[in-house]
């Protein structure tokens, strides 16, 4: 491989908004690993890095930046990356992945930056300062960075400290909230109370780093779901952050929640059943300026998204429209959009040729495997995402 002197490390995730964001990764893994509904890292251990490691990979991302602009220079293309370079780096196989990432970064020209992996406000506050000073001095087109971060250990910055890291360019930081219900949050092992959500949310929007939270439908199962929506909303009520993100419950059998829900101590919400946890959870959000979105593929309803108090009656309306749907009609939309046609509810009546497909799917699965074949159909088509 002629460029292989040049690659850096990259963590296995990041948020959905940050897919065109240059990754980074300061810390490897996630310090806590306990959360019984969590997928990711499960079998690895965290570990922090030094920033000597960091700031080698930082200089070397600008290396590649450096010569991917020369190469569009000489391929005629005055130092963008357009079609042409990004075609010609993606498809020879003799360029590492790191270059290859920051081919399509630049490419996509969103100057945003993303911070692996999954809590690093774990690092020592001048520790994490050295870094981002670095990381701006370096790349100084980088408009956002932005990380992910836990409550518990953001919570135990002082303003000051966060102030000081916001300064030296953190511009956002990723919470999993998940839920405030303290039963819950003990349930699945989230190592966190909703009290500390909330100081933890309130100190970062005082340090002024824009805050997204996510929260997760669906948590609370059958047996938890209206305390899930209510806490979880008078939380928000309390943080008031930029953004709320939802990303819905799934639980494929290799995550420890599993367990729970086949000895029967945990039961899976429905679709129908999430709409109604939906619906009482932005009921019950209010006094918030926050922006909610369901930019994730696992979500039911993609459309509900807007900027609160505005948008607070759009959403419900979205929630209503899909509950007033005729049964044959609703099981079509839900089969189109965890099958990844839909991802609104008017596409129903977009294209009659995908709107006949898919009503002939939904005949076909159900008369085969009835009612229950059909749910599991639906099932294992929204757990391709995990
Ligand atoms: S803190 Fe986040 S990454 Fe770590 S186990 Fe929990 S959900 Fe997963």
């Amino acid at each position: 491989m002629i460029q292989s002197r040049f690659s850096f490390e990259q963590g296995p995730i990041r948020p959905p908004n940050e897919a065109r964001s240059l990754l980074l990764r300061l810390t490897r893994n996630c310090p806590w690993n306990q959360c019984q509904f969590c997928p990711v890292y499960k079998k690895r251990k965290f570990s922090l890095r030094t920033i000597d490691e960091i700031k080698e990979d930082i200089q070397t991302a600008r290396d590649i930046a450096d010569e991917i602009k020369a190469l569009s220079w000489k391929l005629g293309s005055v130092g963008r990356v357009d079609d042409k370079v990004a075609s010609h780096i993606l498809n020879n196989s003799q360029y590492s992945e790191s270059y290859r990432s920051i081919a399509v970064w630049l490419y996509y020209g969103t100057g945003a930056c993303f911070l692996q992996d999954a809590d690093n406000m774990i690092m020592k506050t001048e520790d994490l300062v050295e870094v981002l000073t670095f990381l701006r001095e370096t790349f100084p087109e980088i408009i956002r960075v932005t990380t992910y971060s836990r409550s518990r250990t953001a919570v135990r910055k002082s303003v000051e400290s966060l102030k000081k890291i916001h300064t030296a360019g953190l511009d956002r930081v990723h919470i999993g909230l998940e839920t405030a219900y303290d039963p819950l949050l003990k349930l699945m092992k989230k190592g966190v109370t909703g009290a500390q959500h909330v100081e933890a949310g309130r100190k970062l929007v005082e340090a002024d780093i824009e805050l997204s939270e996510y929260v997760m439908p669906g948590l609370g199962g059958q047996e938890m779901w209206r305390e899930h929506a209510k806490e979880t909303a008078r939380a928000l009520n309390q943080i008031n952050p930029h953004f709320i993100r939802l990303r819905s419950l799934r639980v494929p059998n290799h995550i420890p929640l599993y367990q729970k829900v086949k000895d029967g101590t945990f039961t899976l919400q429905t679709d129908d059943m999430l709409a109604d946890e939906m619906k009482l959870f932005i009921s019950t959000l209010d006094q918030i300026t926050s922006t909610l979105t369901s930019d994730h593929i696992m979500n039911l309803l993609e459309e509900v998204s807007g900027k609160f108090p505005d948008d607070k009656e759009k959403m419900l309306e979205v929630i209503r429209r899909y509950q007033e749907l005729p049964d044959a009609e609703r099981m079509i939309y839900r089969v189109g959009r965890r099958g990844g046609t839909y991802r609104s509810i008017d596409d129903l009546t977009g294209d009659p040729v995908t709107y006949e497909k898919l009503k002939n799917l939904v005949h076909e699965v159900k008369s085969k495997d009835g009612d229950q074949g059909l749910e599991k159909f639906i099932t294992d088509m929204v757990d391709r995402y995990i």
